[in-house]
């Protein structure tokens, strides 16, 4: 269905004439394409006033030929999302370097910034076809105080601003060497991860990695004083990568990982890229060579969040007060309850890789020494270092665990890993002459089985404004200034603790997800990770397009995973179940 195109002459007519004119008559342009020699503009959703927000989406249409494509550029997935991450950056590069900005008033006559985490998601911003790529992006049409149109500035956006930003993403695709690496990166890690199970690990962490960031608040590398990462050679092993070739890097086996070592000598910094190498990481970043297993979970205790109808008797029984853990529900779970049901839940979505830190865990859940164990009986907790080998040994799970203050996990440890001054070291084999702590033997044995059946009224996006007595049928967005808190109609739904959850994109696309969730659950009767499969599986199918309402495509997605779903499913305030038959994992 190709539209007839006007030539970008007419645009320019078109929004010198709309000077002056009220700010909504810029609507007349949706739908519209205007066709340069070298690129086309589409009109995609116009926006009626200035400050609204989101902004604007257009679509800036190109041919693979007037971009510089190559066809290693697409030649297989990995390659296309890692294109697609590249282009948008070039994009973005192009409009920092080039584009005047807040020509009008509150912040509008601006393209807007998409912020891009070093790590590469797939996005459904960008899209290609056969013969050419479309870059959807967001502007905010200049407009002026008294709300009118702002015609000169905007058909200067859209001329000669729009003509450097398409110089700027052919002279970056015309970096070949740069832009291949980018790709490159992109399918070795890909590779890597799918084959970490053939090389009998569950992470792998690449001599050179550069781990440290440059600050709490930053994503960047560190530069001044990094050191420079290393495998000790009894945990060295050698990967083969379709591009990079050989690489050698500390492997982490299946099993018990316990990683110990003094305060401030980098075990948090390793855990985190860990818990962030589930995905991909642009070159440069430092860690593109870390690559975890792809069911890898960051597991922390979450004091407030609420917690539905779970069994969490594997950890928690006992409760005082007669409070059921067969089917425990709390809207503020304490701290060892909230990582209690963090760990069952991962382990009920599919998690393979629990990855711990006691930094940012409830010490209860994780230990218990001796002379606790006498002089209180009755603790509801049973600590997950008595259950860290069922785990692994029933349920295939592994753990990656940082504990520097209790020698206690060594006793089930199978591998131990000391960081000192920022480097790893074996101590596999230090332990004998240690008297270890034996773990407790649980009355019970582990279950994961999950009853629960999610009902479709747990997902209610209508927003109800009592203020001025509105009720807007679908409200999702992101939380002011807090993109990983998403508002889900009158509810608010906090995904800050996901740690592998790299963007807001994301975010957003778990919030639609629910959406679809809404209509599903009308037909099926099914777990919170049932739920979370389906979803992945229709994602699979029909494209991240399935999650837009009306499929108009305004929504910038990036694909969360299946475990970052459940895990919002599970958080969800207003989660209602019923339980159903069993259905043991
Ligand atoms: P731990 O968890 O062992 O107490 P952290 O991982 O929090 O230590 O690291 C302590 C500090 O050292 C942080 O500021 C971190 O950025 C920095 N750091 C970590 N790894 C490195 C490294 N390889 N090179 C330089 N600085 C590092
Ligand atoms: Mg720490």
């Amino acid at each position: 269905m190709r539209q007839s195109l006007s030539p970008i002459l007419d645009l320019i007519q078109f929004l010198t004439a709309l000077d002056g004119k009220a700010f909504h008559s810029y609507r007349k342009l949706q739908g519209k394409v205007y066709a340069h020699d070298r690129y086309s503009i589409r009109f995609f959703h116009i926006q009626g006033s200035p400050g609204a927000f989101p902004a604007s989406v257009c679509h800036l249409g190109l041919t693979h030929e007037e971009l510089g494509l190559a066809d290693w550029s697409l030649a297989c997935r990995p390659r296309k999302i890692a294109t697609a991450d590249y282009l948008l950056r070039a994009f973005q590069l192009g409009v920092e370097k080039h584009a005047r900005q807040n020509r009008g008033v509150q912040g509008s006559g601006s393209f807007q910034p998409i912020s891009l985490p070093p790590q590469v998601l797939e996005r459904n911003i960008v899209h290609f076809g056969l013969t050419d790529v479309r870059i959807a992006f967001r502007v905010s049409l200049p407009g002026s105080h008294d709300n009118r149109i702002l015609g000169r500035h905007a058909a200067l956006m859209f001329s000669e601003e729009m003509s450097v930003i398409v110089d700027t993403l052919k002279e970056q695709v015309c970096k070949t060497a740069q832009f291949k690496k980018h790709c490159d990166v992109v399918e070795d890690m890909v590779f890597l991860q799918q084959q970490l199970h053939g090389y009998g690990l569950v992470a792998f962490v690449g001599d050179g990695a550069v781990l440290a960031r440059r600050s709490g608040v930053s994503q960047a590398p560190l530069t001044d004083g990094a050191v420079v990462f290393r495998a000790p050679a009894q945990m060295a092993v050698e990967v083969m990568l379709p591009n990079a070739g050989r690489q050698r890097g500390l492997g982490i086996r299946p099993g018990v990982n316990v990683l110990i070592g003094g305060g401030f000598h980098g075990k948090s910094t390793l855990l985190d890229a860990l818990s962030k190498g589930v995905y991909p990481h642009i070159p440069g970043d430092g860690r593109e060579r870390v690559v975890t297993h792809p069911e890898a979970f960051f597991i922390c205790a979450e004091e407030g969040r609420a917690v539905n109808d779970l069994d969490i008797t594997g950890f928690i029984n006992n409760l005082p007060g007669g409070v059921d853990a067969e089917r425990f529900s709390t809207n503020n779970a304490s701290g060892s309850t909230s990582e209690a049901a963090a760990i069952v839940e991962a382990v009920q979505a599919g998690a393979r890789l629990l990855l711990i830190d006691e930094d940012s865990s409830a010490t209860n859940l994780l230990i218990k020494d001796r002379n606790m164990r006498k002089l209180i009986p009755e603790d509801p907790i049973t600590p997950l270092f008595d259950r860290v080998r069922e785990l692994f040994r029933r349920f295939g799970v592994s753990t990656l665990i940082v504990a520097g203050g209790s020698s206690d996990y060594l006793g089930v440890a199978d591998h131990v890993i000391a960081m000192r001054n920022y480097l790893p070291v074996s101590m596999t084999d230090r332990l004998r002459g240690l008297t270890l702590a034996e773990p407790g033997k649980p009355a019970k044995p582990l279950m994961f089985e999950d009853k629960r059946r999610v009902l479709a009224e747990s997902f209610d996006p209508s927003y109800r404004a009592e203020r001025i007595g509105k009720t807007i049928a679908v409200r999702i967005k992101p939380l002011r200034l807090q993109e990983r808190v998403l508002e889900f109609g009158n509810a608010q739904l906090d995904l800050t603790k996901l740690k592998a959850l790299a963007d807001p994109s994301q975010a957003l696309a778990i919030g639609y997800a629910l959406l679809l969730a809404g209509r599903i659950c009308r037909d099926s009767s099914l777990s919170p990770s049932d739920l979370a499969r389906t979803l992945c599986e229709r994602i699979e199918k029909e494209g991240l397009a399935v999650l837009s309402p009306n499929k108009d495509d305004t929504c910038f997605f990036a694909l969360p995973r299946r475990l970052e779903l459940a895990a919002a499913i599970n958080r969800l305030r207003r989660l209602k179940v019923v339980l159903g038959k069993d259905e043991t994992l």
